[in-house]
């Protein structure tokens, strides 16, 4: 599976918590990537607000390296305070990486 595919099935599984639209491929943007988990932004064309999303992909799938372990507790804490401290600030996000 190709990160593609996860953008296709993400149109597929998650609509707009706001208006419940479909989102468009071009407004699903994967941000990050902790071993199987993937931060997605999402943005409404509809209703045109954004929406951060945390995804765990299946063992099954794959998408871990070799070597690469499943995703543990601290990851699951990390992502946690990185959504709980982000300010949806897009242009800062960057800037830092
Ligand atoms: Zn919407």
């Amino acid at each position: 599976m190709e990160l593609n595919d996860l953008v296709r099935n993400i149109q597929h599984l998650i609509k707009c918590p706001f208006c419940g639209a479909t989102y468009e491929i071009q407004h699903i943007n994967i941000l990050d990537r902790f071993k199987s988990m993937f931060v997605v932004h999402l943005f409404c064309s509809r209703c045109k607000r954004p929406a951060m999303a945390a995804l765990i992909v299946s063992k099954n799938i794959d998408f871990l390296e070799e070597g690469e372990e499943p995703v543990t507790t601290d990851d699951l804490i990390e992502i946690h305070q990185f959504l709980k401290d982000f300010d949806g600030d897009f242009k800062k996000l960057w800037k830092k990486n």
